[in-house]
């Protein structure tokens, strides 16, 4: 078993992005299997090293480790996004000798256009409007995104936790970016090359990730990687809005719960409490935790988090 951390380096690690990496942490160990950390700090713009050192400090003082990484080595590096452009233009090139990728000049009117008709729920689809333009009638001196051209199939899987799923992507999704207009490469090239590069069998995430895996698994056939992937989607952290939880709110990034006083023991017995995964209100080390969580208890309804979550922490005992 091959599992990965993969945070984004945006933002200091807030108690949402704990629970995803403690049942990561939690399947991978009790399995014995190899846990990568991997930084996705393709998003230029936002991701920043010093929230990339913080996660290694933090997850470090939480007690949860990592066996190949940025900062440990091991035979599948580099293990920085940064670092590993030349692979996602070899897969690029790839998809491009085999015909699949053309270049989409549609600015982001149209695409707010073809995408507001949808009702709610609804997928917003490319409508292949740049799928076969001629070279004439490419506008000069714009840059243009890649996009792939998708296949008319279903695509299936089986995800651990949310059951059988299934999406035909050109009905649901159409033909989505690779790479973008900016030179960026897209999140889902980037994660399709590292999970297969990689060799990882094992995919741990939170549930908003559940409607990309299709196109992550159509691009990792692609590519030729053959290791099949089991995928397990999380519930999300919710406030008691109903909102879900992001960087941007206050006292719930661990920096914040450890000055509160809030010890590491009480913040993972808090999220396994919550998750249903512990039915006692108690305080110990991941370690310890090994032993008493069952991991396939797990469940699919969002968590709500109190609103000030580290007095409730302090109960934990
Ligand atoms: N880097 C992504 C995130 O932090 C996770 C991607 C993944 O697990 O596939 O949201």
């Amino acid at each position: 078993m091959r599992s990965r951390f993969a945070p984004s380096p945006t933002g200091y690690l807030h108690l949402g992005n704990v629970w995803t990496a403690l049942l990561c942490w939690l399947q991978t160990r009790q399995a014995e299997g190899t846990l990568i950390l991997r930084i996705e700090d393709i998003d230029e713009q936002r991701s920043k090293s010093v929230f990339a050192e913080a996660f290694m400090a933090d997850m470090r003082r939480l007690g949860l480790d990592w066996d190949e990484g940025p900062d440990m080595g091991g035979s599948y590096g580099p293990y920085v996004q940064s670092k590993r452009y030349f692979m996602y233009e070899e897969a690029l090139n790839r998809l491009k000798r085999d015909g699949l990728i053309y270049p989409c000049y549609c600015n982001r009117a149209r695409l707010q256009r073809i995408s507001s008709a949808p009702h709610e729920g609804e997928y917003h689809v490319y409508d292949g409007h740049c799928y076969g333009l001629s070279e004439e009638s490419r506008p000069e001196g714009k840059s243009p995104s890649l996009r792939l051209h998708v296949p008319d199939e279903l695509i299936t899987y089986t995800d651990s936790v949310y059951g059988a799923q299934s999406e035909d992507l050109s009905k649901e999704c159409g033909d989505f970016i690779v790479r973008r207009a900016d030179g960026l490469y897209a999140y889902q090239l980037a994660v399709s090359v590292d999970d297969g590069a990689m060799d990882i069998t094992h995919v741990l995430r939170g549930r908003d990730l559940l409607e990309s895996t299709e196109r992550q698994i159509l691009l990792r056939r692609l590519l030729g990687y053959e290791n099949p992937i089991t995928y397990t989607h999380v519930p999300l952290l919710k406030d008691s809005e109903g909102r879900r939880l992001s960087k941007r709110q206050k006292g719930l990034t661990l920096r914040e719960l450890w000055d509160d006083g809030v010890e590491s023991g009480q913040i993972i017995g808090y999220l396994l409490y919550c998750g249903g995964l512990i039915k006692e209100r108690r305080a110990c080390t991941a370690r310890e935790f090994l032993q008493l969580v069952d991991f396939t208890q797990i469940g699919r309804e969002d968590l709500i988090i109190d609103h000030s979550p580290a007095e409730v922490m302090k109960t934990f005992i």
